[in-house]
């Protein structure tokens, strides 16, 4: 996979899955980064959904191409011009930008960045995995 903002170092995603964030386990990692910087596709897939909801604001859930993982960006500034539910993305490609909708604190642009192993309950949630396991071990394999 790669990392979702271009430069990001995997190193700082440790630690902020599990986080507690009031009576509330955090599934996900934040990634700092200035307001409107590019937020890539960690692979190749499909746009499953674009979604706005009162916590996550903008978000994305992006399928892989074998339906059995999907990943999540939410605090949108934006989505990338011309972005539609359904469309193929290529890894790499630009989906949206970073921001503060949603519950973010409005000084603090983050992209809150999920990944979910599909289990077969639903087509969008499954078993939340660490994003900076998934990262590092692929670091270590190379
Ligand atoms: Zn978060």
């Amino acid at each position: 996979l790669t990392v979702p903002i271009a430069g990001y170092s995997v190193k700082l995603m440790q630690g902020s899955f599990y986080q507690h964030r009031g009576t509330r386990l955090h599934y996900a990692v934040d990634m700092l980064a200035p307001r409107n910087t590019p937020v890539l596709a960690v692979e190749s897939g499909t746009i499953g959904r674009l979604f706005n909801s009162n916590a996550g604001g903008l978000t994305i859930y992006q399928k892989s191409p074998d339906g059995k993982f999907v990943y999540y960006y939410a605090h949108l500034e934006r989505y990338a011009d011309n972005l539609h539910d359904g469309d193929p993305v290529a890894r790499n490609q630009v989906i949206g930008y970073v921001g503060t909708s949603g519950n973010a604190p409005p000084n603090t642009p983050h992209l809150h960045f999920a990944i979910s192993k599909i289990d077969g309950t639903s087509v969008f949630r499954g078993t939340p995995i660490d994003p900076f396991e998934v990262y590092n071990n692929e670091l270590t394999a190379r």
